[in-house]
């Protein structure tokens, strides 16, 4: 099936219509929304071949199932119908897609993909087919090798000194689309050559570095101890960082120690970035080596995306509730809905184990409307048996933010269960208003229009918190639990607790402590004047069945 150039789709004569020109060809074809880069659509072919991947980000399809690929295929595409060779390493094979822009039903630019030949390629020869989408091999907005150029001096350097130790090290910009979006995309552009620059600068004529994509570097370099490779990260950091621009340009870094040499070099280089994605976010280590664990935690993730469907099906999420309590008078005020998975072979697995990997793939959109589901189908229940009704507040995972429309499934729910908007609260976690503060308050006044109360969540665990509440329009904070439960022990973290809820209490904000473990913690927070408590001194989060015996 050959599709033309900016192609367009609608509804005007129904999605069957698009569904059967896009089943007619016997290619597996998926649709990609070319800003959030999840997979709008997929046809009957690519749902036998892949699974059903609509709502999950195209990784999933082309590449690795745990992190985004390291050659984005669809990353810089030009306006024409372009072909590319990978390896996918879903499929174990080398594939060719074909991709063309397209203007789908609801006016989203995106991307088509076609799968187009399914040959039995070797790495190398992938390698060699990658590399006709360049021609001088420099890439052209920086001047460094691109990453096939980058593959090919690295083989020859590593293949051709076999008694030396080799290390491939890869690195990206921490936060690089905010720099993009605050400053512009040529200002974007200048960091990116200014890291060229400096690349050049350390390395000179050896044409050990390249760009790997949008702003992902990689070098590789022989050294005698790991403390070498590391000095050499720092000198390169600390050149970037020493820019002339108005922002920080922070890096971090993953290293792969070559050993076994018949890892073929894009899979060290993903490796490497596996690593340095354990690095990100955190301001004291901005490199990390690549470990075997990590690849056993992969195959743990893989193990777990591969059942996540059909737990979901199988109504294996449970809906736990932890009570929250008035501390004026010790009564029972409303639950937190938290998730536990009850694995026919694991047993109850706590969020913890899942919900990060779910809030990567994108199974947290389907998850988290499942337990949402379940606390309106609870206030329907206690409300039809003729029960005062508890408020219950329900997480939501930073990823709704951007994939999807929050005020619209709410509606919904609301609409579906007929149940009073005030006794559902909506607990967004700090971390969240760090990125795009201005896009969140949009999304949280529509939802507070409709008349949710919404609750900061793990106030205190971030840097944001004082900017924040003077920002965006909340309802109640809810004092991160790590925070009360260190700071406790000293009187100096007593006044900063004491001075949070002064705050709170002049912006008229409710507030929440939770971690709440002890009777020292409750004679203190009656004292601060702290309106409501959640812990372990009260309650642990429990099924609905106890939760029910507790409060009727
Ligand atoms: P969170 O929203 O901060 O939830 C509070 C966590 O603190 C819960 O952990 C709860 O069991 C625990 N906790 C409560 N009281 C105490 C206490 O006195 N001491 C200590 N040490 N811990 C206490 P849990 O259930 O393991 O959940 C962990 C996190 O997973 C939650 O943190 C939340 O961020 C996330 N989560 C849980 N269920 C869901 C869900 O359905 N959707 C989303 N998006 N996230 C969820
Ligand atoms: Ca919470
Ligand atoms: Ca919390």
């Amino acid at each position: 099936m050959k599709l033309s150039n900016s192609l367009q789709f609608n509804t005007e004569n129904g999605m069957d219509i698009i569904d059967s020109i896009l089943n007619a060809g016997n290619n597996p074809t998926i649709v990609i929304d070319k800003e959030t880069f999840e997979i709008l659509y997929q046809n009957k072919k690519a749902l036998e071949l892949f699974g059903n991947k609509v709502k999950f980000l195209c990784h999933e399809v082309f590449n690795t199932k745990e992190v985004p690929c390291m050659d984005c295929p669809i990353f810089g595409l030009s306006e024409n119908t372009e072909t590319k060779v990978r390896y996918n390493d879903i499929l174990e094979k080398t594939v060719s897609w074909e991709f063309t822009n397209i203007k789908w039903h609801n006016g989203k630019m995106a991307i088509l993909a076609t799968l187009v030949e399914t040959k039995d390629m070797s790495a190398n020869v992938m390698v060699a087919a990658t590399r006709e989408d360049t021609y001088d091999g420099l890439d052209s907005l920086t001047d460094v090798p691109t990453y096939s150029a980058f593959y090919d001096n690295a083989n020859k350097s590593i293949y051709s000194n076999l008694d030396k130790n080799y290390a491939v090290v890869v690195f990206d910009i921490d936060r690089f689309k905010t720099i993009n979006d605050l400053y512009g995309m040529s200002k974007g552009d200048d960091a990116l050559k200014h890291i060229a620059s400096v690349l050049k600068d350390v390395f000179g004529d050896e044409c050990n570095y390249g760009r790997m994509h949008s702003d992902m570097f990689a070098f590789y370099i022989d050294y005698k101890n790991k403390g070498e490779i590391i000095r050499h990260i720092e000198k390169i950091r600390k050149k970037i960082y020493n820019s002339e621009f108005e922002f920080v340009i922070n890096t971090s870094y993953g290293i792969y120690l070559v050993e076994d040499l018949s890892v073929p070099i894009n899979l060290m280089c993903d490796r490497a970035m596996i690593a340095s994605r354990t690095a990100k976010g955190n301001v004291l280590k901005f490199c990390a080596f690549y470990d075997e664990q990590y690849r056993e935690e992969m195959l743990k993730a893989n193990e777990i995306e591969k059942d996540m469907n059909k737990a979901l099906e199988n109504e294996d999420f449970k809906m736990y509730l932890q009570p929250k309590y008035k501390l004026a008078d010790d009564r029972l005020c409303g639950a937190e809905v938290l998730c536990r998975w009850l694995h026919p072979d694991k047993g109850i697995m706590p969020p913890m184990d899942f919900i990060p990997l779910f809030e990567k793939n994108g199974f947290i959109l389907k998850l988290d409307e499942y337990m949402w589901e379940q606390a309106c189908i609870t206030i329907r229940k206690w409300m039809d048996e003729g029960r005062t009704p508890i408020p219950l507040s329900v997480n939501i995972s930073r990823y709704h933010i951007q994939h999807n429309d929050l005020e619209a499934v709410f509606r919904k729910l609301i609409d579906k269960y007929q149940i009073p908007v005030e006794l559902l609260t909506l607990e967004i976690t700090e971390s969240l208003f760090l990125d795009k503060p201005e896009e969140l308050n949009r999304e949280l006044v529509k939802l507070q229009k409709m008349g949710f109360k919404l609750e900061v969540d793990d106030f205190g665990a971030g840097f944001s918190s004082l900017n924040l509440i003077r920002n965006v329009t909340v309802d109640t904070i809810k004092i991160d639990k790590d925070f009360l439960d260190s700071e406790m022990a000293s009187e100096k973290g007593k006044i900063v607790i004491n001075h949070t809820i002064d705050m709170a209490k002049d912006l008229r904000l409710q507030v929440i402590a939770e971690g709440v473990e002890t009777q020292e913690h409750v004679d203190f927070l009656k004292k601060s004047r702290c309106d409501i408590a959640q812990g372990y001194y009260f309650a642990k989060p429990m099924p609905l069945a106890e939760f029910n015996k507790l409060s009727f």
